[in-house]
């Protein structure tokens, strides 16, 4: 047991335990398939942070048996080149989900390029369709960070029915599909974004405080209600006096998980959810295409 006054919400770890279990459906599925799942990562340029993202996830594809498809562009690839790719991946059989690795350099249109997937291989989940599906409480693929932040509340045993929730932050991304599905388990659900006015005051209600801003050190104790759980979706990549980079949150670590009865760290929270919950939605879309009485399987 921790003597520490606080829990820590490890979704390393959970995200372990979820791709043990992806891989042993895996095995079970594969045979009658035959071929493995697929997924098609496109990334464009070399930003640092998406190669590393990259990376992660094609390591975890290869850790659960997804084979991962791997398409890398140079910075100044057109939108038509990237919208002909994706239409050869909607068509590919060995393909069930397809991510296009945010941001796009300046020039191109993510949403546009979003569009052109087909909504069954969708793996992030925000294809218009899928966040229609979302709105309107429909079965659907999922947009992964959210998904990943409800599935830790779930595995820790964290009651959302009749709680507070506020959600910092109303991206597309996460903010707002977070929103959504802390909303269909119950929750009372409040959004504050940049033009919120006191901040800290509508923080402070929260039994669940979620931050989602890209703001180092934003929430700060005098934010948080004792004993709430606080979820740190934030990454942002700081250098120290050497030049060396490290991640941290938005939340102030330190000094937040001495009022917070429930903490995730940054990085090993929602981060590694994220990777689980994109090929959780792979093998979905594996399962939904190609073998619907594998459904039980895959619930
Ligand atoms: P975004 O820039 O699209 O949205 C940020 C939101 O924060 C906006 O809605 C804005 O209104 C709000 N905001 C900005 N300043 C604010 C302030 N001072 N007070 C209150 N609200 C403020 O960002 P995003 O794509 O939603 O990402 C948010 C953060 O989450 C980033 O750090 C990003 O890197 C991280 N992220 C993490 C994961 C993960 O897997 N852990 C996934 C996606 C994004």
């Amino acid at each position: 047991m921790s003597s520490e006054p606080f829990t820590l919400l490890d979704g390393k770890q959970l995200a372990q335990e979820i791709y043990d279990t992806l891989t042993h459906k895996i095995q079970q599925i594969q045979p009658q398939v035959g071929r493995p799942p697929g997924l098609a990562v496109l990334m464009v340029g070399d930003n640092p942070a998406s190669a590393a993202y990259v990376r992660n996830k094609e390591r975890a594809c290869d850790r659960v048996g997804i084979a991962s498809f791997g398409h890398h562009f140079p910075a100044n690839v057109s939108q038509a080149e990237l919208t002909a790719v994706i239409h050869q991946l909607n068509q590919d059989e060995r393909v069930d989900g397809i991510l296009v690795q945010l941001p796009l350099p300046p020039h191109l249109d993510a949403e546009a390029l979003l569009y052109e997937i087909v909504p069954e291989k969708d793996a992030d989940g925000l294809h218009p369709m899928n966040l229609g599906r979302l709105v309107r409480k429909e079965p659907g693929l999922r947009s992964c960070t959210p998904a990943g932040v409800m599935r830790l509340l779930q595995h820790y045993n964290l009651p959302v029915e009749g709680k507070q929730a506020v959600v910092i932050g109303r991206s597309i991304l996460v903010g707002k599909p977070l929103a959504l599905m802390l909303l269909d388990a119950n929750a009372t659900v409040t959004i504050a974004h940049s033009r919120s006015s006191d901040l800290k005051a509508i923080a402070r209600s929260a039994d669940i405080l979620v931050a989602a801003v890209g703001q180092p050190n934003l929430v700060q104790a005098d934010m948080v209600k004792p004993g709430a759980v606080v979820i740190d979706v934030g990454i942002n990549r700081i250098e120290d006096a050497t030049g060396k980079a490290r991640l941290i949150g938005d939340v102030d670590f330190d000094a937040v998980k001495a009022i917070a009865s429930h903490i995730t760290p940054v990085p090993g929270g929602v981060g590694a959810m994220t990777v689980a919950m994109l090929l959780e939605n792979t093998l979905g879309s594996y399962c939904r295409a190609l073998l619907p009485e594998a459904q039980s399987i895959i619930q």
